[in-house]
């Protein structure tokens, strides 16, 4: 049995281009990541971006902060040329990005789509004029823009205003409520200015990141209620290690499960020497657990308990695990709809066969004290039973074949 992708009720949203991806409009969620590097080093960030690309972001950010990040910016894409990496580039303006984009229009020209934060663009007279640099920058180039607002950095003068006004009101809400409203206005007042300046809703993608769990959902639930733009999703700062997947993906899950979203990123702080593409793999994870989207092979495995008390169970389940995205790459080329494939690696007798027979294909390990002998289930039937130390590369075999005849070789 292949992994199901669920029919899903999505929001409607306008469909933008970014690149060679497009984002909204009933198209697959789109996986993005941000690099890490010093953007004016071409070499780190090129390499960082060709990394994320290749673990599965579909476009990555970068920030451009300065003359030299701006200058880098044309050089980063020619080197991800030379690597053979074709990977959409989004440039990160804060505070001078109306200078760094009309000073350097060849780095506004290689970027695929600019960031716009409406809380940093300036203050007081200088935001607007600001801001409608930047517009002009991308309706000049054709690139979409994502305005995305983040509560770090919220536009203040905006902020008080509400506040004010609350304190007015018959009936107050709370300080969090006024919050939330000020970056929904802010998104959409930005946005309505943008299409104003002659970008089109096509050109424009929105965002209001919040690092709590609650604030995210109530803020893009009120978001997506009140237009029709593409929504770029992610808890902000989530944070590192489990703490920082766990947030992420109770926020993202119920907001994909309610159909909002058109692209997400998860922010993870890496851990000192870390992958930054971990933050790839969760997103796809996240997208993949929901039956949302199909980006390698699942291996579903028990978690063990009294009656696995030798590791070979954890040491077959993290082989399968590595033996798949060893193959990946070249599955995905010759093998279309490998990505929709189950595996299951089971501790023992007691779930063992029922689990397998639900995976294309899934082994039993024998727990303690039963038979040393693993029957394997493919497609629900039992079709062998191994043994002996070679397990592990005998289940490795079992799944290259399958592989071989259920996914048709692309001709
Ligand atoms: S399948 Fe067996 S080993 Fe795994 S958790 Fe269940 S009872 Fe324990």
């Amino acid at each position: 049995m292949s992994y199901q992708l669920r029919p899903f009720p999505r929001r409607q949203s306008t469909k933008v281009r970014i690149g060679s991806v497009v984002v909204g409009g009933g198209a697959p969620i789109m996986v993005q990541s941000m690099t890490n590097t010093d953007t004016a080093d071409v070499e780190a960030t090129a390499d960082q971006v060709a990394a994320l690309a290749r673990a599965g972001s579909e476009v990555v950010r970068l920030t451009v902060d300065r003359q030299e990040a701006a200058r880098a910016v044309p050089h980063i894409r020619d080197r991800l040329a030379n690597l053979g990496v074709d990977v959409p580039l989004v440039g990160d303006f804060h505070y001078n990005g109306h200078t760094l984009l009309t000073q350097h229009p060849a780095c506004a020209e290689a970027l695929d789509k600019y960031r716009i934060n409406p809380g940093n663009v300036g203050f007081r007279d200088k935001r607007d004029t600001q801001f409608a640099t930047m517009i002009e920058v991308a309706l000049r180039h054709a690139k979409p823009v994502r305005i995305g607002v983040n509560w770090g950095s919220l536009d203040k003068e905006l902020l008080t205003r509400l506040m004010d006004e609350n304190a007015e009101a018959r009936k107050p809400k709370t300080a969090t409520e006024v919050t939330h409203e000020a970056l929904v206005v802010s998104a959409l007042a930005s946005a309505a200015r943008a299409e104003e300046l002659g970008l089109g809703r096509d050109k424009i993608i929105l965002s209001c990141k919040v690092s709590a769990v609650q604030d995210l959902i109530a803020v893009y639930a009120s978001l997506a209620a009140r237009g029709d733009y593409a929504l770029h999703l992610g808890l902000t700062e989530a944070g590192m290690g489990s703490k920082g997947i766990v947030a992420s993906t109770a926020a993202l899950a119920i907001l994909l499960q309610r159909g909002i979203g058109d692209t997400i990123r998860v922010s993870l702080t890496p851990e000192p020497g870390g992958e930054r593409t971990q933050e790839v793999a969760v997103a796809q994870e996240i997208l993949q657990t929901m039956g949302l989207r199909a980006f390698a092979p699942l291996v579903t495995a028990c978690p063990g308990c009294g009656r696995t008390t030798s590791t070979v169970f954890q040491h077959l389940a993290q082989d399968i695990q590595q033996y798949v995205r060893t193959r990946m790459p070249e599955w995905r080329q010759n093998h279309p709809g490998v990505e929709t494939m189950n595996l299951a690696v089971m501790g023992c007798i007691v779930n063992g066969p029922g689990e397998s027979k639900h995976a294309d294909i899934g082994i039993s390990l024998p727990g303690t004290g039963e038979e040393p002998a693993a029957p394997v289930f493919i497609d629900g039937r039992k079709a062998m039973t191994l043994r002996g130390p070679t397990i592990a590369e005998d289940f490795h075999k079992v799944i290259d074949d399958y592989v071989k005849t259920r996914y048709e070789r692309r001709s």
